[in-house]
């Protein structure tokens, strides 16, 4: 008998990492920042090394990180956490993911997505026994059809997973979406399982509205934030889920068997960094979003088709005009190899039958390295 994972694909990141390496391309694939994150939030993490205690924190999280996290929850969305009982400090958004999904997925319950999907999300339902219903949504918009999303929730449904904002589309969910996703989870008594760790990265003045703030859906939602992204420190590996007592206790059980804690010195300096004022958050944001406009203006000059990018860290691109043929995985192949610029097929991002026109660029990047990137890409197209 085989083990249930092989045959499994190493992840697109990886692998477009590790073609990065070794074609020694400008790595636009796996989403990571070039800058680390704030200097004083390393300074936390490293006096807090070296004075410790360095020993297990509690299995749920230190103790001012789910304060960090409660207060994080009612500056930005007006939500009241409980400290005590409603947060839950985990090894990255992953491993929330993958407590999440493990603690309210039964085998032979339904699990509603929206494709195309991180690419951990499909792996993780079907190994917890879950039926992933897949609802597709389609660029340039990327819009949520209703009547599609209606036509997946049935009584079968135990939850919906969903990510927003959205890798690797850049969408952020409208508040009407958002408000048929609320209704459809309310009517069919299903938890939604929100994967928001885009929560801070989201452009042009738009603020970030969770679905856990709609009426009805503080008692079934999972939020789930991730530190690496909001102070680009991608390697951290600190994650946080919010949720009622009664859904963060049996989630707190499967985290206690995959990982039980997360490296304290960590921990805390994410507790300050979270307590930072609103303007390293606006900061963040608009520094973002004058590196979106910068790569995106650049792509678009050499003749690839930018999809519209509210949020995230990436642009997806159509590449029809190019002459490079209509796969994005060749695409991709091409770009590290031939044109020295790594990216990520969009197609990766899908279960099955997946359309193959578009890749994803990722722009958190120094200017002069996005500047490289479009230079050298012009120099092969
Ligand atoms: N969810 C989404 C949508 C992501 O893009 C990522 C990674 N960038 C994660 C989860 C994982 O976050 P973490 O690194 O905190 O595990
Ligand atoms: N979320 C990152 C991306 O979309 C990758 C994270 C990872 O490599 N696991 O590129």
């Amino acid at each position: 008998t085989n083990p249930v994972f092989t045959g499994i694909e190493t992840t697109v990141f990886e692998t477009m990492s590790r073609l990065a390496k070794a074609h020694n391309a400008v790595n636009l694939g796996q989403g990571f920042p070039d800058v680390d994150g704030p200097d004083d939030i390393r300074e936390v993490a490293a006096r807090t090394l070296m004075d410790g205690p360095n020993q297990y924190p509690p299995m749920l999280g230190l103790p001012d990180l789910r304060e960090a996290v409660a207060e994080s929850n009612r500056r930005f969305y007006g939500l009241e956490i409980d400290a005590q009982s409603e947060v839950l400090v985990t090894s990255g958004a992953t491993e929330a993911l993958a407590d999440c999904i493990m603690a309210l997925v039964s085998p032979g319950d339904e699990v509603v997505l929206v494709e195309p999907l991180y690419d951990c999300y499909l792996p993780l339902v079907r190994r917890a026994g879950g039926i992933p219903v897949r609802v597709r949504v389609s660029p340039p918009e990327w819009q949520l059809d209703t009547q599609k999303l209606r036509a997946a929730f049935s009584e079968r449904t135990k939850a919906i997973l969903i990510n927003n904002p959205m890798n690797p589309t850049a969408k952020v969910f409208s508040a009407a979406e958002l408000q048929c996703i609320a209704d459809l989870c309310r009517e069919f008594d299903a938890y939604a399982i929100c994967d928001e760790v885009y929560e801070h990265l989201v452009f042009d003045g738009a603020a970030h509205r969770p679905l856990m703030a709609l009426d009805g859906m503080r008692e079934r939602t999972v939020r789930i934030g991730s530190a690496g992204k909001t102070f680009s420190l991608t390697g951290w590996k600190v994650g946080y889920v919010t949720g009622p007592a009664r859904l963060i206790d049996p989630v707190a059980k499967a985290h206690q068997w995959v990982t039980f804690t997360t490296p304290p010195n960590l921990q805390q300096a994410v507790a300050y960094g979270l307590r930072k004022d609103d303007s390293y958050y606006q900061d963040l944001a608009r520094d973002l979003e004058a590196k979106r406009d910068r790569m995106a203006r650049g792509l678009q000059a050499l003749g690839f088709s930018v999809l519209p990018c509210s949020a995230t860290y990436f642009l997806t691109c159509g590449f029809e005009e190019l002459g490079l043929g209509d796969n994005d995985v060749d695409v991709c192949e091409v770009l590290v190899k031939q044109a020295g610029v790594a990216a990520v097929p969009v197609s990766a991002f899908y279960g099955a039958d997946a359309p193959t026109g578009y890749i994803r660029f990722c722009f958190c990047k120094k200017d002069w390295v996005i500047d490289e990137a479009l230079a050298r890409l012009s120099a092969f197209l």
